[in-house]
């Protein structure tokens, strides 16, 4: 159970299906910028999916900036401006941290 919870929380950076590549960082934010279905494999031009388990993960996370930004306005009582800021630097900061947490698939597979 250790081992397994282990291999949960390490961080990886997605490894293409296809062609066994791993995306570097900045590979993975362009695809992600694509905001479609799949993501394209910038070294085989396949389309990849974001797996089902890492698709959870990363909706987790996903609820986590909520979490940490709406505290952050309430204590500070900001401004509109001053709210936009923050989720925008909470917004930046999660899709910084999505590749470490990113698992790719051949298949696009259903979340629930
Ligand atoms: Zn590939």
């Amino acid at each position: 159970m250790s081992a397994n919870f282990g291999r949960m929380i390490v961080m990886a950076r997605p490894v293409c299906q296809n062609c066994h590549t791993e995306w570097s960082w900045k590979d993975t934010q362009k695809s992600m910028m694509q905001f479609k279905r799949g993501m394209i494999c910038p070294h085989c031009g396949e389309t990849q999916y974001q797996s089902r388990d890492s698709m959870m993960k990363t909706s987790m996370f996903g609820i986590l900036p909520l979490f940490l930004g709406l505290p952050i306005v309430n204590i500070f009582n900001l401004s509109w401006l001053g709210t936009t800021l923050v989720i925008l630097g909470v917004g930046f900061a999660y899709m910084s941290i999505i590749p470490f947490f990113m698992k790719l698939s051949n298949k696009d597979e259903l979340l629930w």
